[in-house]
């Protein structure tokens, strides 16, 4: 069930990008953030008007909560309890999505409806810029942003939440990874094993990536770039 409402999530956002005369290039499987996802390379769509591209974005969402509601009418009709549990975790799996901080349908329409490409690539300059309108109140100038003030002050508090959602993801991943290995020292077994360094690895990734983050915005902070 929830295979089928991967591809059929997956299908919305081809249909809405063919409807637009965009065809998608290679689809595949991956894995990010420890859930595995289905997805398709619909690059092309950044030359799209920007209406168009956030069609795109939400195409897949959509879908999904269509198969949703066909699957709760499922469970009205014919009682199948499975099929309100596939229902409810589809709309979770929509909430989960919406998350703009990790590379998820979410992020794609923050920066569509921005009309930011690369918007991770924006983080450092942005909190610094943010960071200097705050404190300094001078006039604060942009060396690498080439989009306008209030755009970038968006942009800053986007980076800032950002960084304060890492923190709290990678350790909260820490944490889990930290307890599950415990568990396996109490007793263990292949899956205790394998939960505790999937967790683990996911904390390393994203503290590391917290880091980055930081420490390109000391950097920049310092050479007052
Ligand atoms: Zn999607």
């Amino acid at each position: 069930m929830l295979l089928f409402s991967t591809i059929f999530h997956e299908i919305g956002h081809i249909s809405a990008s063919i409807k637009y005369g965009v065809v998608p290039k290679w689809a595949g499987v991956g894995i990010y953030f420890t859930s595995p996802i289905a997805f398709v390379d619909v690059d092309d769509t950044w030359k799209l008007p920007q209406k168009q591209r956030i069609v795109v974005d939400i195409g897949g969402i959509y879908f999904q909560l269509i198969i949703s509601c066909i699957y709760a009418l499922w469970y009205i009709i014919f009682k199948t309890p499975s099929a309100l549990n596939a229902a409810y975790l589809l709309v979770v799996s929509v909430i989960f999505n919406l998350n703009p901080f990790l590379k998820y349908d979410g992020y794609w329409i923050f920066s569509d409806l921005l009309g930011v490409y690369n918007l991770n690539q924006h983080i450092s300059e942005s909190i610094r810029f943010l960071f200097c309108k705050l404190f300094y109140r001078k006039k604060c100038k942009q060396k690498h942003n080439e989009f306008d003030d209030n755009k970038s002050l968006l942009i800053g508090i986007y980076s800032l939440v950002s960084v304060i959602f890492f923190i709290y993801f990678g350790l909260t991943l820490l944490k889990s990874s930290i307890i599950s290995t415990w568990k396996l020292f109490k007793c263990f077994s292949v899956y205790n094993l394998f939960v505790s360094m999937v967790l683990l690895y996911f904390s390393v990734v994203s503290i590391n990536s917290l880091f980055r983050m930081l420490k390109d915005i000391v950097f920049l902070q310092q050479n007052n770039v």
